[in-house]
Order: structure tokens, then C-alpha cells, then sequence
């Protein structure tokens, strides 16, 4: 009988690098964490990604002979193939840094990558919220906004890995800068920093809010997290930035409905867990702006595997990418990663 059962997914964010064994059905064997540190930059989190996943492999009581391929998610822009990292914002120093030659060399086994939301979007579709539906747009809610889309069943990446790169669309031609260098980009909208710029503004119109208590009037330590518990609670001023950022949010969605035509849309990132709050202003900014392709046609929803996504897609990517070589080891043509076509 066949022993290599699992493979191993590791979700390499700036802050947390989670690496977890996961079987067939889409279930964690196993896990462990690591601190990102990104500050010390990508390479020496890589090799704290490697302990994350030795460990794992063990909290699963299970060998590395057990494993076929490991996955990563990696946030940034790659040469996925080549596995390495082109740049990645986050991370102090990531320019060019090999992803995937230390995982493969420290585990002999194959080991594939992609970006951190092109891996989630693949989780959410295998074995999350978009399970059964061929066509599926993601968009993941964090310090920026990321997407990935499905088309046909199938994870569409692009000649160069920015397919659904849908945080640094212009929604406001006059709005707020964005680190890319553009403003009014959505995630300059309804990103984390904005969703706490806006908390903040409201505050200092001196009105009514238990945001600023609640932190100790240490304003930095408030978090979309924050505002979307106060919100629950009541609160008339997290419930206006909820509202005011589901808006911009569903001005965004709205324009990926008739870019895409998804069946269903499925919202990650923490803010997602916010419920009603968030997801009613979503609704009725789509409801009155998508209307040749209907928002009617669309399920608009939140993440299923929430922060489980970037393992379980990543272990999902990986099968399926060794499924593909294995198929056909001497052709590239069966992988969905880009090769190096002609370039402009
Ligand atoms: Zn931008």
C-alpha cells in the first residue's frame, strides 16, 4: 500500500508562518507556527518555515517519508516555477531570494509555491466555500487586498503570476494614496489601514465611541478586529467605518461580478468574520451597481476555511502540481504555473 499519503502546505505570511499536513480530504493531520520576523527578511523565514514543517510532520505523528510535496504561499510577486520570490513587500529583504531550493533541499521531496491568496483561493475552492462551483472569484481582506480567481474549475495564474491583482484597482480617482504609488486604489479604501484611518477621523471629531477606551487611547492598537467587536457591541461609530468600508468594498466587488462572472465570491481575511455589519453594505452597494451582470447571479460569502485556507490550499497546490508532473514529466505544458513564453 501506498504510504505517502499527505502533503505538507506552509502559509508563509509577514507575521505568522503556519505549516501543516494535510491528507486527501482536506483534513490538518498536523501543525505548527513559527513567528515570521520579517524585519530579519524572506530568506531566514524560509528557514523557520522549514522547522515549522519538521514539526509538523512529527505533531502528526507521521515521517517525512510519509509526505509526497510540500506547498507554499508566499505574499508578493514570484517566478513560481523557478520558485523564487521576484519581491514581496512585506519582508525586509525578498528581492530574488530563493523560495523553493531550501525546502526541496532540506526534504528531498518536490515542493511548489505560488502567492498567498492564489493558494487560498485554491483551498476555498477544493475544500472551503467555493467547493462545487466552477467558476469563483476570491478576494482575501488584510493589510492589502488580494485576489484570485477561478475559472472552469480551474486556478487561473497568468503569463506573469498577476491574475485578479485586484487591490490596486483605481475605485476613487481622487482618493487616498496607496503604496503602490496610485490613490484611490481599493485597498487604500477598505484595507486595514484604512479601515483604522477611518475609525480614527471619526474620533477626532470628538464623537461618541468606546473605540479609544478600549485601547487605553494607545490609537495604534486599534484593529479592524477591534472595530468589527465593537460594532457587535453597538457601537454607533464602528458600526458607521463597518458601513462605510463595506461600501467601498462592494463598489470593488461589484466590478469583479462583471469582470468575472463568478457563481460565488468568497471574502477572507479576518474583517470577513464580521457578519451582517459588513456584509449588508456589501449587498446593497452591489444590489444597485452590478446590474448587467445581476448581483442576483452571484453568492456573495464569507471564507469557509478562514485562516486554515492558506495550509490546506498550499497542500492542495502541491498534490495537484506533483499530480500534473507525474503525468507528464516531460512536458511543461500540463502545469498551471507560467513558463517562460515569449516576453514582451
Ligand atoms: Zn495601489
Amino acid at each position: 500500500m501506498e504510504r505517502r499519503l499527505c502533503c505538507v502546505g506552509v502559509d508563509i505570511g509577514a507575521t505568522n508562518i503556519r505549516a501543516g499536513v494535510v491528507d486527501d480530504a482536506g483534513q490538518i493531520l498536523g501543525e505548527a507556527r513559527r513567528l515570521a520576523l520579517a524585519e530579519a527578511g524572506l530568506r531566514a523565514a524560509i528557514g523557520r518555515a522549514i522547522e515549522a514543517i519538521r514539526e509538523a510532520v512529527q505533531n502528526a505523528g507521521l515521517s517525512i517519508a510519509d509526505i509526497r510535496a510540500i506547498g507554499a504561499g508566499v505574499p508578493g510577486a514570484h517566478r513560481s516555477r523557478d520558485g523564487i520570490c521576484v519581491y514581496s513587500p512585506n519582508f525586509a529583504d525578498s528581492r530574488g531570494v530563493p523560495v523553493l531550493p531550501p525546502i526541496r533541499d532540506a526534504f528531498a521531496l518536490p515542493a511548489f509555491m505560488l502567492n498567498d491568496v492564489a493558494v487560498q483561493t485554491l483551498g476555498e475552492h477544493r475544500f472551503g466555500a467555493g467547493k462545487g462551483y466552477s467558476h469563483m472569484v476570491m478576494i482575501a481582506l488584510g493589510t492589502g487586498i488580494g485576489g484570485g480567481a477561478i475559472i472552469d474549475g480551474e486556478l487561473r495564474i497568468g503569463p506573469t503570476e498577476g491574475f485578479a491583482e485586484v487591490g490596486h484597482m483605481t475605485i476613487e480617482p481622487e482618493g487616498p494614496f496607496c503604496g503602490c504609488g496610485n490613490r484611490g486604489c481599493w485597498e487604500a479604501l477598505a484595507g486595514r489601514d484604512a479601515i483604522i484611518q477611518r475609525a480614527i477621523a471619526k474620533m477626532q471629531t470628538a464623537r461618541q465611541t468606546g473605540i479609544a477606551e478600549s485601547v487605553d487611547y494607545r490609537l495604534g492598537s486599534i484593529t479592524p478586529a477591534l472595530i468589527s467587536t465593537m460594532a457587535e457591541d453597538g457601537d454607533a461609530v464602528a458600526i458607521e467605518v463597518l458601513t462605510e468600508t463595506g461600501n467601498y468594498l462592494g463598489i470593488g466587488i461589484s466590478n469583479l461580478i462583471q469582470l468575472y462572472n463568478p457563481e460565488i465570491l468568497v471574502v477572507g481575511g479576518g474583517i470577513a468574520q464580521a457578519g451582517p455589519r459588513l456584509f449588508e453594505p456589501i449587498m446593497r452597494t452591489v444590489r444597485t451597481r452590478a446590474l448587467m451582470v445581476p448581483a442576483s447571479t452571484c453568492r456573495i460569502v464569507p471564507s469557509r476555511l478562514a485562516d486554515d485556507a492558506g495550509i490546506i490550499g498550499a497542500a492542495v497546490l502541491a498534490s495537484e502540481e506533483l499530480a500534473r508532473t507525474q503525468s507528464q514529466p516531460s512536458s511543461a505544458a500540463s502545469s498551471r504555473l507560467p513558463s517562460d513564453g515569449p516576453q514582451a
